[in-house]
């Protein structure tokens, strides 16, 4: 054998700290064959010997769903649908949302900053618009 492992020499390990596979120094050893402590080259932390071969494998995989999970999961309408929906249904145009217009239930608006939406339960001043990822209240029908 070529190589063998003892105190003192480099071997690649998983960096607890810098949190990849570096070269690291042996300090201490469990048995002949087993390292115990290991010294990173990268940032000088001393630390237990993470074979790099099984260190994160199964858990980078596990994280990349975050993204996709909507925060109004909890609620029991999908708005997203209802969205849909609504928009499917109506035969109006769009128009700009403004604060001094006044709308009628099924309306479609067009905000600069939700995109399109769908009035409906309208009031006297306010008006509550369907977008696509959420329920907003809109002043409206506001004098300027
Ligand atoms: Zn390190």
């Amino acid at each position: 054998m070529a190589s063998q492992i003892t105190t003192g020499k480099d071997v690649l390990s998983y960096c607890t700290k810098c949190k990849l596979n570096l070269s690291h120094t042996i300090v201490a050893m469990k048995d002949a064959k087993s390292i115990a402590k290991v010294k990173c080259n990268t940032c000088q932390s001393l630390h237990a010997y993470k074979d790099p071969s099984v260190s994160s494998a199964g858990k980078t995989r596990t994280k990349k769903v975050s993204g996709l999970t909507p925060k109004t999961s909890t609620k029991i309408v999908n708005i997203s649908d209802l969205w849909m929906e609504k928009l499917n249904k109506t035969t109006s145009k769009s128009q700009p949302y403004g604060i001094d217009q006044k709308y009628k239930e099924g309306d479609v608006i067009d905000h600069s900053k939700f995109g399109p939406g769908i009035v409906q339960n309208v009031k006297a001043q306010t008006i509550e618009v369907v977008f696509r990822h959420d329920i907003k209240t809109l002043v409206h029908n506001k004098a300027l």
